[in-house]
């Protein structure tokens, strides 16, 4: 069947002829093992460039026909989630059980399986990115083979945020934590001048800043606190007045609860609710995760290109990730600010800023969002990861064919071009 697949923003139309969707386990293994040709899954697609898309001639894969699997232990703690389930189903049931998860990104509508795959990440200056709540990692090798992995496994710190590059990932276990309710409150007005980065980012669980660069401070800051930890003074910014959204002109009905009124967890941590259009819809986006003590220093390398920005911005939004232990989550060993950028939908106008705006960042050591728009060259993105030698033997040992290989990846892991087909498996520790 032919038909014409996009990724979430349009900008990106998979050159797949076909899009598979088996509806078993067994047929999913039999279509891995089977096909001669090249795979890659499409998560919700909401990644902005070639990520997903299979090796010319090859196939493309999508478990959104796969029985919705979410199964919750609470003696453990856990939940086991199928590949294709998203966030926003997950935290309903997680919920419903009286658990929650420590951390959720700005959506709730993306899969589980590709978020935690590009090493996707919420904020809050303990808060690690999304894929150290996994615990286990159930992995369909492209010769149809059912592996299991735990934290234990010495492999482990690679085999979470993939980049989809060892196989069809059919399950994840997570932990969870007994649930807590989150407020939102929202402040306008925080300067650039004279701020206290790691006191605004540390006021509260979760902290978004946000500003379109049309002025050198910030229109929004965003304060999601757990009822069951205090509430810090907010003495930089004034309280809205309004609900608000961070991107201008889009209606605040779109954005979860503010004015501090309590909900669960996974109606307050994301910005965006399940059942609308999130963030503007219209868009293209970039985002740099750099050491957090960088935070004050990078944002007025912005500044200092900040007219250019803004001419294609809608707009930024400055987070924090807790250092985590994937070897190529963005945020891999590194206690990081995470610069994130919602611009306008025309790529050839947003290149060359983006271009820009990477030079500008590059004293920081930046590391792109794995998911989203960039142009920061292969070997250097390769420089920036300790561990990139590591993930690319297991690619190697997991994947020995290459059938999880795309341009995507032969670019930035440069992992056909390197690796040598006789190479033991032994991780530098
Ligand atoms: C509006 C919007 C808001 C966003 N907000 C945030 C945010 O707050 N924080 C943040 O960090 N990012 C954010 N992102 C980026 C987003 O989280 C990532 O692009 C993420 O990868 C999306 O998951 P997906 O399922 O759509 O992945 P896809 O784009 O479908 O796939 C991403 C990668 O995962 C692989 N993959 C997917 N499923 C599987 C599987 N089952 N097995 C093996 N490989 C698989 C794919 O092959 C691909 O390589 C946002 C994106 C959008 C569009």
């Amino acid at each position: 069947m032919a038909e014409t697949t996009t990724n979430w923003a349009g900008n990106i139309t998979f050159a797949a002829k076909e899009l598979h969707r088996p509806r078993t386990l067994d047929s999913l293994r039999l279509l891995v093992a089977g096909s001669e040709r090249p795979v890659r899954v499409l998560g919700s697609g909401h990644s902005f460039n070639r990520i997903a898309e299979p090796a010319p001639g090859g196939v493309l894969l999508s478990l959104d026909a796969l029985p919705v699997e979410v199964d919750v232990d609470t003696t453990a703690r856990t939940v086991r989630v199928g590949g294709g389930v998203r966030y926003a189903e997950l935290a309903r049931r997680v919920h419903a059980h009286g658990l929650a998860l420590s951390n959720m990104a700005s959506l709730p509508h993306i899969s589980v399986a590709g978020s935690v795959a590009t090493g996707t990440h919420g904020s809050g200056v303990r808060n690690k990115s999304l894929a150290a709540a996994v615990r286990e990692v159930e992995l369909v090798t492209a010769d149809g083979h059912l592996g299991v992995m735990g934290r234990d496994d010495a492999r482990f710190g690679g085999v979470v945020t993939s980049l989809g590059a060892l196989g069809v990932v059919t399950a994840l276990t997570l932990d969870l934590e007994p649930t807590f309710d989150v407020e939102q409150h929202l402040f306008t007005e925080v300067p650039l001048d004279g701020l206290d980065f790691e006191a605004v980012a540390g006021a509260a669980y979760s902290v978004s800043l946000f500003t379109d660069w049309r002025g050198p401070g910030f229109r929004q800051v965003w304060l999601k606190r757990r009822t069951d930890q205090p509430l810090a003074d907010f003495p930089w910014g004034r309280p809205a007045t309004e609900a608000l959204h961070p991107v201008p002109g889009m209606p605040a009905v779109n954005c979860t609860e503010q004015f501090g009124v309590p909900g669960p967890w996974h109606e307050r941590l994301p910005h965006f609710r399940a059942e609308f259009t999130p963030s503007s819809g219209n868009e293209l986006q970039s985002e740099y995760l750099l050491p957090r003590e960088h935070a004050v220093d990078a944002l007025y390398a912005i500044d200092g290109i900040r007219e250019t920005v803004a001419g294609v911005l809608q707009t930024c939004e400055v987070r924090t990730v807790a250092a985590d232990e994937q070897w190529l989550s963005p945020a891999y060993g590194r206690d990081s600010v995470a610069l994130h950028f919602t611009w306008v939908a025309d790529t050839e106008a947003v290149l060359p800023v983006v271009r820009e705006l990477e030079a500008v960042l590059d004293p920081f050591a930046p590391r792109p969002h794995w998911g989203k728009v960039f142009t920061v060259p292969a070997e250097v993105v390769r420089g920036r990861y300790p561990r990139m030698n590591d993930f690319r033997k297991l690619v190697r040992q997991l994947d020995p064919s290459g059938a999880f290989t795309n341009a995507f990846l032969a670019d930035v892991l440069d992992v056909e071009l390197d690796l040598d087909p006789d190479l033991d498996f032994d991780l530098d520790q």
